[in-house]
């Protein structure tokens, strides 16, 4: 049995995956696979309406608000929300918490002007910002919920004068969040909610049509809107597994309860970090992720045999990302505690032989 860590595609549930298997071969007893059907057939429209429906059901996503599936990954989301956001010669705010920050920056700054409220790049983002002020003359706020790299996470969102613009990829629907504290959060799906191929985008309607830019229709969130996330056709296989994986997570219990196991899963790991004389945690104790776990080693020439011991007990993904180096637990919803308590076995396992 494996036990996988890895960051993403991140791990789904076994169930999920065998019902999407089972589509591929024939989807609904309607003797096609999944992959065959028409996008436009009642049979996927029924898929991608109950996929919103079911984001809006677990986020309690307020009136006002639009769900789309679309493609390109959050990369994409980087310059599109600029691209629709920003109004021309206007300035946008950024929070520079890590490399997918930044590079939301980079990409901003084709469409206006940005100003970053405060970095921790010189810490090598071991932590989150805390002390900056939000210009009340920007057209939105960004933030990185989770930085997936070095282990670091929101733990409380900002107060903002601004609309906040939220990059979820790494922890959406990993705990819960009041929409309405928000003007847009994207999501690659790859890693907590689905498979690489379909991003999530929930947007507040009245913050569209500000700009006086003409946007290509791909790349416009109300022509997205006003097609049903259909303008072209979608990523229907990533959307179905999407779907699964969301329903799976209401039969759990929803968001609270995956905040629940999420908490205790992180809890339980890093007080093993703080405990084991030869495990230390990257990140700022006050801004741990519950998602992706950071950890060196004191003596870095133990890393190797201990990667050799998490691969003899079947502990995939979790070597850490090559910029900061050592190991990276992440531990995403369908991660069970117990795999969990087998890292942490190995753990005490590898420090018992290295004493
Ligand atoms: N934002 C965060 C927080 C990420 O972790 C990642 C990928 O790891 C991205 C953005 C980029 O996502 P994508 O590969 O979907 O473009």
């Amino acid at each position: 049995m494996k036990h996988n860590f890895g960051a993403g595609p991140g791990i789904l549930p076994q169930e999920v995956f065998k019902q999407a298997a089972a589509a591929v071969l024939d989807f609904n007893a309607t003797g096609l696979s999944l992959l065959e059907i028409s996008h436009r057939s009642p049979e996927f429209e029924e898929v991608l309406n109950e996929a919103v429906a079911l984001v809006k059901e677990l986020f309690n996503v307020p009136e006002g608000y639009s769900v789309l599936f679309l493609q390109g990954g959050a990369s994409t989301q980087f310059a599109l929300a600029p691209y629709n956001l920003l109004p021309e010669g206007g300035k946008a705010a950024y929070l520079d918490s890590g490399v997918w920050a930044s590079k939301a920056i980079k990409e901003a700054k084709f469409f206006g002007t940005t100003e970053v409220v405060a970095t921790s790049k010189e810490s090598n983002y071991t932590y989150i910002p805390k002390d900056y002020t939000v210009p009340a003359d920007a057209a939105y706020f960004h933030i990185t919920s989770n930085n997936t790299i070095y282990g670091t996470q929101l733990q409380e969102f900002p107060q903002s004068p601004v609309p906040l613009v939220c990059d979820m990829s790494s922890d959406i629907f990993s705990r819960k969040v009041n929409i309405a504290d928000f003007g847009l959060i994207y999501a690659g799906a790859q890693k907590n909610m689905g498979p690489a191929g379909v991003t999530l985008v929930i947007v507040k309607d009245d913050l569209l049509g500000k700009t006086s830019r003409k946007i290509p229709a791909m790349f416009n969130y109300q022509v997205q809107i006003e097609g049903g996330s259909m303008y072209n056709t979608p990523p229907c296989f990533a959307i179905y597994v999407s779907m699964l994986t969301l329903k799976w997570l209401k039969a759990k219990g929803g968001v609270e309860a995956m905040e629940k196991d999420n908490n205790e899963k992180a809890r339980v790991l890093y007080e093993e970090i703080d405990r084991n004389p030869l495990f230390k945690a990257v990140a700022a104790t006050e801004d741990r992720s519950r998602m992706n776990v950071c950890f060196v080693m004191e003596n870095p020439e133990l890393e190797k045999p201990f990667l050799k011991l998490c691969d003899e007990k079947g502990i995939v993904g979790i070597k850490g990302h090559r910029s900061v180096g050592g190991f990276r637990a992440s531990i995403y919803n369908a991660l069970p505690i117990t795999s969990v308590y087998v890292l942490i076995d190995t753990m005490r396992e590898f420090a018992e032989k290295n004493k």
